[in-house]
């Protein structure tokens, strides 16, 4: 099996640049500084197809699947329902034409797609009969793994703040965004990864994120071989700050592909940036 892990997004919940701001990151023109709202797309090739699992529907969902190139998904997997990670629900639907019309399943909490179904009712009224909207197929899990696809999906409960936000573990590969700890139980749960995105705001301790030198320490309790840090704000520069991180850990950043290949080795490159997207 291969799994991939494109990064779709690195930024927190403002992106990067952030509108109003002029502080040296957001101003910077190094596409490194430049960050989308967090957001990862699983690639799993298991035999002869390719199973591509979406984390989250983020407000820059339409730049991120033009930028990707990507056109229907099998499924969409939900950390939680802030704005940040849920807000382009409504882009689903380009998703859905390109998947033929089918409906796609998307995955979370109880209470996220409970809260999916309160902020977005028209999506999920199969009484609204309207074609230019998404036809969405809600899901639910709790800690048992399921399988997507024909993929199995580990959801690993973290600690955001006051609510519990869900992290993907497929294989060795996993995506932990919007923490701020996590729980032995999922530490326990999360042994044998060797890739993982883990969320790092910044370097100051923050009540509902993990801080740069949290992420470091849990990285390490995990013991993976390479982790890339995401959801991250504009008091990182990309360059500077990377350069003082330990072999084995990295900032992530937009268009970062990493992928556990099926001899073992963890493999790191970069989607080239295309045209741009915002003249
Ligand atoms: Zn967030
Ligand atoms: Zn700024
Ligand atoms: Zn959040």
């Amino acid at each position: 099996m291969r799994v991939e892990i494109e990064i779709l997004g690195s930024g927190t919940s403002s992106g990067i640049p952030t509108v109003g701001c002029d502080c040296w990151v957001c101003r910077s023109e190094n596409p490194r500084n430049r960050r989308l709202r967090s957001s990862v797309l699983f690639r799993v090739q298991d035999g002869a197809d390719e199973v591509r699992l979406l984390v989250d529907v983020t407000p820059d969902l339409r730049l991120q699947a033009l930028r990707a190139g990507f056109s229907s998904v099998h499924a969409v997997l939900f950390t939680h329902t802030h704005a940040d990670h849920c807000h382009g629900l409504d882009d689903l639907r380009a998703l859905y034409w390109g998947g033929g019309r089918q409906p796609i399943p998307v995955w979370g909490y109880p209470e996220s797609i409970a809260r999916l179904k309160q902020s977005f009712a028209y999506v999920f009224d199969h009484e609204y009969d309207y074609k230019g909207i998404a036809r969405l197929e809600p899901q639910v899990f709790q800690h048992q793994p399921f399988k997507v696809a024909g993929v199995t999906v580990t959801p690993i409960p973290v600690v955001h703040g006051n609510m519990r936000v869900a992290g993907f573990r497929i294989g060795d590969a996993a995506y932990i965004t919007d923490c701020n700890a996590v729980p032995e139980s999922s530490l326990a749960a999360l042994k044998g990864v060797r890739l993982l995105v883990l969320d790092a705001l910044r370097r100051a301790p923050h009540p509902t994120h993990m801080s740069l030198p949290e992420a470091l320490a849990t990285a390490r309790r995990i013991g993976v071989e390479q982790v890339f840090f995401t959801h991250i704000n504009h008091d990182i520069e990309h360059e500077s700050v990377n350069r003082e991180l330990p072999p084995g850990a990295a900032l992530g950043f937009d268009r970062l592909l990493a992928a556990l290949e099926p001899d073992g080795r963890i493999t790191i490159s970069e989607r080239p940036p295309g045209p741009p997207l915002i003249a």
